[in-house]
């Protein structure tokens, strides 16, 4: 088995690409078989190095690793020949009317009630008429030859389809300077390289027919074909690559994690729950093409954090560690056990790290200062995972406090914070020292 994705470099992929890449990932993951990443930059005009790049890094960080990586411009010669071989055999042949021409004969057409299909006149040029258009400067597109007829594929997402090629223009190939089309380099491709799955948005549905009957009349069998459903805002609008709304550049700078991406990209419209997995494995067990729906599949992006921060709860010390190092933090993993419940992005862990290694801003609780300073001599000398517990109980003896009474002013001393992870975790970590400073200096008047 062999899948590819095949964006072009026009832009950064957003979330609903990433759908698109991960469900051939995990096709190959589920088959054994091979992800191949082709760039398809025959658009020369809208493409470039650095999207090409940003589109390399993001497939990287969503965890896929393709076995090849390829650009099409670089494959120009194989086109060319391959082009040749098409001429040879009649199936490709050059046009010459200009875009104002052809769009007079296709209002003309639909004035009059009909399809605006092309009429074929270029096929029926002789070689004189061809070099007197030549001679006024023309030079000539150049069109596959459709036979016509009705082509059939069973879709790995939709079932049965047809396609009536017979409704359809003659599809350009070559442009008048000589750049190739998407279709040619396309199936050209997918044939060098051995593709048996094209799985890709339903956006593309309506190029299949004739990609089909290219890819019969270069003697190959075509591929298997699925097309899944788009994603779409929760009000129904679709993402563009151009926009560069819900990039994955963006997401991995807003601090989010490639599983919450891609578990969110993946599960969203399937018969599963929307929960946030560990790896790309777990999530290949989850994932069936057959099962995707048809209709638009809606998302909230405002479901990251909460996928995100599940992931986090999960994460054991020693997958956090290189992680934390990454942002200057010692990876202390009793620290990290006693703060990733408190975590909705990896980054929120600087706050506990400063609170726990760093020193901290002490609000004056003017209020609460006798029972501070009784707290603080109270405090043991050494302090352990049972100090926090004896030590407020014995508080709570001393000054008949209880509940929020007892614990806030602690908590807001300790941690210059409201919330935060249970301080019996805390406790130990900041040290008696400092958790005897912070006391008196919230008590100071
Ligand atoms: N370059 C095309 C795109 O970005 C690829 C479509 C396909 O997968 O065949 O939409």
């Amino acid at each position: 088995m062999t899948v590819r994705f095949a964006p072009s470099p026009t832009g950064r992929l957003h979330i609903g690409n990433a759908r698109t890449a991960l469900y051939n990932a995990l096709y190959a993951l589920k088959t054994g078989g091979d992800f191949i990443l082709r760039l398809d930059d025959t658009d020369t005009e809208r493409s470039t190095q650095d999207f090409a790049d940003g589109i390399v890094e993001d497939v990287a960080w969503l965890g896929i690793v393709p076995a090849r990586t390829q650009t099409q411009t670089a494959r120009k010669a194989r086109h060319d020949a391959v082009a040749d071989a098409l001429r040879a055999s009649g199936r490709l042949y050059a046009c010459y009317e200009t875009p104002e021409e052809l769009e007079y004969r296709r209002r003309r057409l639909l004035a009059r009630g009909l399809p605006p299909i092309y009429d074929r006149t270029g096929l029926s040029l002789t070689s004189d008429e061809r070099t007197a258009l030549e001679a006024e400067g023309r030079r000539p597109h150049w069109r596959f030859r459709l036979e016509g007829r009705v082509v059939e594929w069973d879709d790995l997402a939709r079932g049965a389809q047809k396609a009536d090629t017979a409704s359809m223009s003659d599809p350009v190939l070559i442009r008048e300077d000589g750049r190739y089309l998407y279709t040619l380099t396309s199936v050209v491709d997918d044939i060098d390289f051995a593709v048996t799955h094209i799985i890709r948005g339903e956006d593309h549905i309506s190029n299949t027919g004739v990609q089909i009957e290219l890819f019969e009349a270069l003697g190959a069998t075509a591929p298997a074909f699925g097309h899944h459903n788009l994603l779409t805002t929760a009000d129904g609008e679709g993402l563009s690559k151009r926009s560069g709304a819900l990039s994955l550049q963006s997401l991995r700078a807003d601090g989010l994690e490639p599983m919450a991406v891609a578990s969110l990209a993946v599960l969203t419209g399937t018969a599963h729950a929307v929960a946030a997995r560990a790896d790309l494995d777990a999530l290949a067990g989850d994932f069936d093409l057959a099962a995707v729906s048809r209709g638009a599949a809606r998302f909230d992006p405002a479901d990251l954090p909460a996928l995100n921060a599940q992931l986090l709860h999960a994460m054991t010390p020693e997958d956090a560690a290189p992680r934390l190092k990454a942002l200057g933090l010692d990876p202390d993993p009793v620290l990290f056990e006693a703060v990733r419940a408190n975590l909705v992005r990896l980054g929120d862990a600087r706050l506990w790290w400063q609170v726990v290694k760093g020193e901290i801003a002490v609000p004056v609780m003017p209020e609460d200062a006798a029972f501070l300073r009784l707290a603080a001599e109270r405090l043991p000398g050494r302090i352990d995972q049972a100090s926090w517990g004896l030590w407020t109980k014995a508080l709570k003896a001393e000054t008949g406090r209880k509940g929020r009474a007892l614990f806030h002013p602690l908590r807001l001393a300790l941690t210059g914070e409201e919330s935060g992870p249970e301080l019996a975790a805390l406790l130990p970590l900041i040290g008696p020292d400092k958790v005897r400073a912070r006391l008196l200096a919230a008590a100071a008047a």
